[in-house]
C-alpha cells in the first residue's frame, strides 16, 4: 500500500535548474571517499525476506505469480551496512528503473523539457537474440505507455510499486498483472546482458561511498541528531543503489519504513558529494519536525515558500558534512554550492538561510531563533 507518511521529493531543484549545468558538475577537488581508510566489508546478517510466502488461498494465477515471485525475489542482503544505513544493489529495482529510463531515453528531446528519469550513462545495447529483443522492446514500450509519465516518487502508485519490488513481492496487488509479466519476462534478459556491469558500478559506488560515510559518521550522525532534534535510526534504513534513477539522482519515501533510492551514475552523486547526498536523503526523515515548524511560522505564505524547508535541509546537512570533513583536514564545499542551488533556484533564500542557519549549525542560536529570523527576512521585499 501507499506509505502513510507523505512521500518526499528529493533534490527538487536539481533539475528544474536544468541539466546543462549538471552535466558539467564536477568534483570539488577534495579527496574521493575511496581514498580514506576502509574497514573490511562485513557480511550482512539480514534475513531473507519477501520470498516464499505464497498466498494460502490464492487463485491459480495468484499462486503462479507467487511462485514466479520466488524466482525473481530481490537480493535481500545488503552489500554494506554502515551507520544504520543498509546499501543494496538489487536486480529487480535496477531493472524497474532501467526500463523507466529506457522509455524516457527514446523520447524526443523537446527544448529543455524536463525528464522524469535520469539519463542513461551509456545506451542499453547488447547482442540480444530476436526473441530477447522482442521481449525487451515490449517491456520498454510498456513502461513508455503506462509508467514513464508518472514521477517515480509523486506519480500515482509508483511508491507502492517500488515498495513491492524492494520486498521482492511481485505477487503484491500493487503490481498489476501486466507489469508483473513485463518484469518477469525482462528480468532474465536484464540479468544476462546488463546487470553484471550495472551491479559492478553500483558495488564500486557503494564501496567508495560507504568508506566516506564510515569516515565521517561518528561526527555527522550526532550533529544531525542534535540539529534536527531527532534520533538516528535504530533499524537500518534501506538504501537502494540503482544504475539509473530518477531525474534528481535520488529520492526518498518517508515510509514507514523510510527508503532511499540513489543513482550510482548521476553526475552529482560522486566523491564526497555522494556521501553528503546519502546523509541528505535520510535527513528527509529527520527534518520532519522542523519542516512543520517552518511551515507553521510561514503561516499563509507556506505555499509561496514550499521549498524553504528543503533549502534549509540542504544547508544544514551540507554544513554538517563540511564541518566533519574540515575537522579531518578535508576542504569540502557542500552540494548546494557546487551545484548552484542558491544561484539558480533558491537565490531568494540564500541571505536568510546563511544569516540564520550558519549560527544555528554553530550552536550560537536556538532553533526557534533560526526559524523566526529566516521568516522575518523573507517578509522583506529587499531580502537578499
Ligand atoms: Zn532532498
Amino acid at each position: 500500500m501507499f506509505p502513510s507518511v507523505t512521500a518526499r521529493f528529493d533534490l527538487l531543484i536539481r533539475i528544474a535548474l536544468v541539466a546543462p549545468a549538471l552535466a558539467t558538475a564536477s568534483s570539488c577537488g577534495t579527496p574521493a571517499p575511496a581514498e580514506v581508510p576502509q574497514a573490511a566489508p562485513r557480511p550482512s546478517l539480514a534475513s531473507h525476506r519477501g520470498a516464499g510466502h505464497a498466498p494460502t488461498d490464492a487463485a491459480r494465477g495468484e499462486a503462479r505469480a507467487a511462485g514466479e515471485t520466488r524466482a525473481v525475489a530481490s537480493e535481500a542482503r545488503p552489500v554494506e551496512t554502515v551507520a544504520s544505513l543498509a546499501f543494496h544493489s538489487d536486480a529487480l529495482m535496477n531493472l524497474h528503473h532501467a526500463l523507466y529510463a529506457a522509455a524516457w531515453a527514446q523520447r524526443p528531446v523537446i527544448g529543455r523539457s524536463r525528464m522524469l528519469a535520469g539519463r542513461l550513462a551509456s545506451p542499453l545495447e547488447a547482442p540480444l537474440t530476436a526473441e530477447e529483443r522482442a521481449t525487451w522492446t515490449a517491456a520498454v514500450d510498456y513502461y513508455e505507455t503506462h509508467l514513464a509519465a508518472r514521477d517515480l516518487l509523486f506519480g500515482d502508485g509508483m511508491v507502492a510499486v517500488k515498495t513491492a519490488l524492494v520486498a521482492g513481492n511481485l505477487a503484491s496487488g500493487d503490481v498489476v498483472p501486466e507489469l508483473r509479466a513485463v518484469l518477469i519476462g525482462a528480468l532474465p534478459i536484464y540479468k544476462r546482458h546488463f546487470w553484471p556491469a550495472h551491479d559492478r558500478v553500483n558495488r564500486d559506488w557503494i564501496a567508495a561511498t560507504v568508506a566516506g560515510v564510515r569516515y565521517v559518521a561518528p561526527a555527522v550522525t550526532p550533529a544531525l541528531e542534535k540539529l534536527y532534534g531527532a534520533s538516528w535510526f535504530t533499524t537500518p534504513v534501506r538504501v537502494d543503489v540503482v544504475w539509473v534513477g530518477n531525474w534528481a539522482g535520488g529520492y526518498t519515501s518517508d515510509g514507514p519504513p523510510p527508503h532511499v533510492t540513489i543513482s550510482s551514475t548521476h553526475k552529482g552523486n560522486l566523491g564526497w558529494s555522494a556521501v553528503e547526498i546519502v546523509f541528505h536523503e535520510v535527513s528527509h526523515v529527520l527534518i520532519l519536525p522542523i519542516q512543520m515548524k517552518i511551515e507553521r511560522a510561514l503561516g499563509e505564505r507556506r505555499r509561496a515558500h514550499r521549498d524553504l524547508w528543503h533549502a534549509v535541509q540542504f544547508y544544514v546537512t551540507g554544513a554538517v558534512v563540511q564541518n566533519a570533513l574540515k575537522a579531518r583536514g578535508v576542504d569540502y564545499v557542500p552540494y548546494m554550492y557546487t551545484n548552484g542551488l542558491f544561484d539558480r533556484a533558491w537565490a531568494r533564500y540564500r541571505g536568510a538561510i546563511e544569516t540564520n542557519w550558519r549560527p544555528y549549525v554553530a550552536g550560537a542560536i536556538a532553533l526557534d531563533q533560526a526559524i523566526g529570523g529566516t521568516v522575518k527576512m523573507l517578509e522583506s521585499p529587499q531580502a537578499p
